[in-house]
């Protein structure tokens, strides 16, 4: 069978084959802790479930512009200029079916064959998969555990080529959690916009942060490259909206104008009813936020303590999104466990614990492990984690 040549460019998604794993051992019956998911645990707060109660309700059930209902998108750019003091319009923003469609509706504004795309590795695949997709080739910056994953203005400048075309930031990151520094984003935006190069910028973790430290790169891009600039953000983590599929993306109107064409000629507007239960989401008391955060911190910090009494496994506190990626460099070796995904395979195998490889984001030795799930899984889960570690490494555990 003769598939067309991008199909052979890409592989599916590695975060998403873990869920389909941990479903089909649920459905055979085994009692499984997923500490794969990458989404919150958390229903969808009640106001914002009301509000779609009512569209159903009230019949808003039509088609919608593809760009999206004129109040969520006033709605998005005032959330923008209360949180961030940026200033987009109506033109300059277009509601999306997740942050997932916002990227890639930017990708395929943007980059086109012979270009390179730089971006941070460890990354979220779907980064570089989009990239690909558009014909492009990323081009990968490794940021480094020892620096707790923090992407530095200087090697993505060093990167920089004749055919750079785009700059992808993720930030709060997945997997790690990390944040980049606002000087440092600076810094690659004044090399950016001396060049033309677009900078993409995925926010999808923004309102995950646990500390009161300076993220607003928003305003330092608006301050240094604001028409080259793609913001791409999502309902879909902050509210607890995964199922809901809406995001959106803010940039310069051209480039607005084209992802809603792209748009308009592959899946239109985002669902009706999830336009308005997003634009309640927005609009509305942004308390059960700021609650289910403080719910994540705490979770995080049991899960730290837990997980370093081995001090073998090796794990910063993340300061966003709800991820810790560890360190099992140390358990590993060539008669027990090669690969971090062996290491994965078998602790799914035999203790039932269900973890994303560092694999899959291109970080081998590592495992991601999603705290969006309740204080006993997480308990339980790092009880067997932790003797699934001693019963297969027990001469370096009295080293
Ligand atoms: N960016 C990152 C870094 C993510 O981890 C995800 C979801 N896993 C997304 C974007 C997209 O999520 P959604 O499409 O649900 O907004």
């Amino acid at each position: 069978m003769k598939l067309a040549d991008r199909t052979t460019r890409i592989a599916s998604s590695p975060t998403m084959k873990v869920t389909a794993t941990v479903d089909r051992l649920r459905r055979s019956g085994v009692e499984v802790i997923d500490f794969g998911a990458g989404e919150p645990d958390f229903p969808t707060p009640e106001a914002i479930k009301a509000a779609a109660h009512q569209a159903l309700d009230r019949n808003f059930t039509r088609y919608t512009p593809v760009a999206g209902i004129v109040d969520l998108k006033r709605a998005i750019c005032e959330r923008y200029k209360a949180d961030y003091g940026v200033t987009y319009s109506e033109s300059e923003v277009v509601v999306t079916a997740g942050g997932k469609q916002a990227l890639y509706n930017t990708a395929l504004s943007l980059f086109g064959p012979g270009d390179e795309v730089i971006t941070h590795a460890p990354y979220w695949p779907t980064l570089t998969e989009q990239v690909k997709l558009a014909d492009a080739t990323p081009v990968l910056v490794r940021t480094h555990a020892e620096d707790g994953f923090t992407v530095r203005a200087q090697p993505m400048i060093d990167a920089i080529t004749p055919r750079t075309r785009g700059i992808i930031i993720n930030s709060p990151g997945n997997p790690t959690g990390a944040l980049v520094a606002e000087a440092e984003v600076r810094r690659i935006a004044e090399a950016a916009a001396a060049r033309g190069i677009w900078i993409v910028v995925d926010l999808c973790y923004e309102k995950l942060i646990y500390d009161d430290v300076p993220h607003n790169l928003p305003k330092v891009l608006a301050e240094t490259c604001r028409e080259q600039t793609v913001l791409c953000g999502s309902a879909s983590k902050a509210y607890a909206m995964t199922g809901w599929r809406c995001g959106w993306q803010l940039g310069p109107a051209a480039v607005i104008a084209a992802s809603v064409a792209i748009q308009s000629h592959s899946t239109s507007n985002v669902t009706s009813i999830s336009q308005k239960a997003a634009l309640e989401a927005v609009t509305g008391p942004q308390a059960p936020v700021g609650a289910m955060l403080d719910e994540y911190r705490v979770r995080r910090d049991a899960l730290h303590a837990w997980l370093t009494a081995d001090p073998r496994l090796r794990c910063e506190k993340p300061a966003g999104a709800f991820y810790m990626f560890v360190d099992v460099g140390d358990v590993l070796s060539a008669d027990r466990f090669r690969t971090s995904l062996d290491f994965a395979d078998a602790l799914l195998e035999e203790a039932r614990v269900a973890v994303t490889p560092g694999e899959a984001f291109d970080a081998p030795g590592f495992i991601r492990i999603s705290y969006a799930t309740s204080m006993d899984h997480l308990r339980e889960g790092s009880r067997r984690l932790l003797e699934f570690v001693a019963r297969h490494a027990p001469q370096a555990a009295t080293a």
